[in-house]
């Protein structure tokens, strides 16, 4: 977090309904509206991002409604059990984890089977895959379907340009590149997507109860102040950024993680492109278990990594970059995994992670 943003946690907790708050979550919606590039009004709630993705499930879902999910890894999976749960026809196209779904195949399955919306994930956590959100919200688009985008991990660190590219539904969250405390879940919603609302009983995640409050700068329920009050910043540094330079930021970042994993000789699990600007995800060689990797780094040097999820556990140790990282984070990522696999035996070559990153970063401009 950046430290302007743990302030703001710090500040003194205002009613939610008095002239304290108000202007902070009216300038924090608009803030939010720019950083989806949206005109319409994104809906804040007061949960993980899960919650507001079954914010959509619950608004867009009738039992019986055909959905096509798309999943190549845990949340495209998650969102296909999750619109089962609510009664939903679902036709899965799944992918093996690691894959970059296909705008064709999507297109092919829509012809095959009409669907309501379309699910897709555009940064896929688990293995660091960034879909073509654009490409895919086309192919929704031309089979008379809405697109539904987990952009949990990807707003704020890669383009989603949810008006320009017809997006009906952007879900995310505030713990990840939107540099705030998790808590807070984010919700924008075209008119259409509204016009298509379903059946499902539904209180909390109502959209239009919290749209109505919303054009009011109210809330429908008590909000976590000190939580709104944090991302109203974070968004803030983020524009005063300015989202293209954002955006430059992490490809830079990716650049420099992959050129530093492939430096050592490790081989990246990850696609080896610049949309890959989140995570950058790493096979662990053979005969280590990537689980001994995240835990020396985090018992020697108190760093945060992750280890892969479900059947990739213990194979693929992922370096985040997303957020309010510089090179450096990157770099002392880099030079730690290092020493832990000198403490583990294995034979990757040394010394070389470091400078690569650095020159990936430093010589790299983006297109
Ligand atoms: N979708 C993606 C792509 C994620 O990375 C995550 C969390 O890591 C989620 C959904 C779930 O979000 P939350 O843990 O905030 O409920």
């Amino acid at each position: 977090m950046p430290p302007q943003v743990l302030a703001a946690m710090g500040e003194p907790v205002v009613h939610h309904r008095s002239p304290d708050f108000r202007p902070i979550y009216e300038r924090c919606l608009a803030r939010l509206r720019d950083v989806c590039r949206t005109q319409q009004e994104v809906l804040l709630f007061t949960s993980s991002g899960t919650g507001a993705f079954e914010s959509a499930v619950q608004n867009l879902v009738s039992p019986g409604d055909r959905h096509l999910v798309v999943s190549a890894g845990s949340f495209g999976e998650r969102w296909a059990t999750m619109t089962g749960a609510y009664g939903a026809d679902v036709d899965h196209l799944r992918y093996a984890w690691g894959e970059t779904p296909d705008p064709d195949d999507v297109r092919a399955r829509l012809r095959e089977r009409e669907a309501k919306a379309v699910w897709v994930v555009q940064s896929e956590t688990s293995t660091g895959v960034v879909a073509d959100v654009q490409a895919l919200a086309a192919a929704a688009k031309e089979n008379g379907a809405l697109i539904v985008v987990d952009a949990v991990s990807s707003l704020g660190a890669v383009p989603c340009e949810t008006d320009a590219w017809g997006l009906d539904v952007v879900v995310s969250g505030s713990q990840k590149a939107l540099m705030t405390p998790p808590g807070l879940g984010t919700c924008a919603v075209s008119e259409a997507a509204y016009a298509a609302t379903g059946s499902t009983p539904r209180f909390y995640f109502d959209w239009e109860r919290t749209r109505k409050a919303q054009a009011k700068h109210d809330a429908a329920f008590t909000p976590s102040v000190s939580l709104v009050a944090a991302l109203d910043v974070a968004l803030g540094l983020l524009l005063e950024e300015g989202l293209e330079a954002v955006f430059e930021r992490h490809v830079r970042l990716g650049r420099a993680a992959r050129a530093g994993v492939k430096a050592m000789g490790l081989e990246l699990f990850s696609p080896d492109e610049d949309r890959s600007a989140v995570v950058t995800a790493v096979r662990a060689p053979s005969g280590v278990d990537s689980t001994d990797v995240v835990r020396g780094l985090r018992d020697r040097f108190g760093m945060t990594i992750a280890n892969g999820q479900g059947d990739m556990l213990g194979k693929i140790f992922r370096l985040g970059h997303i957020g309010w990282f510089d090179i450096f984070d990157i770099t002392s990522m880099l030079a730690a995994v290092e020493i832990v696999f000198v403490d583990l035996g294995v034979d990757v070559e040394r010394g070389v992670a470091v400078t690569a990153a650095l020159e990936a970063y430093e010589h790299s401009r983006v297109a």
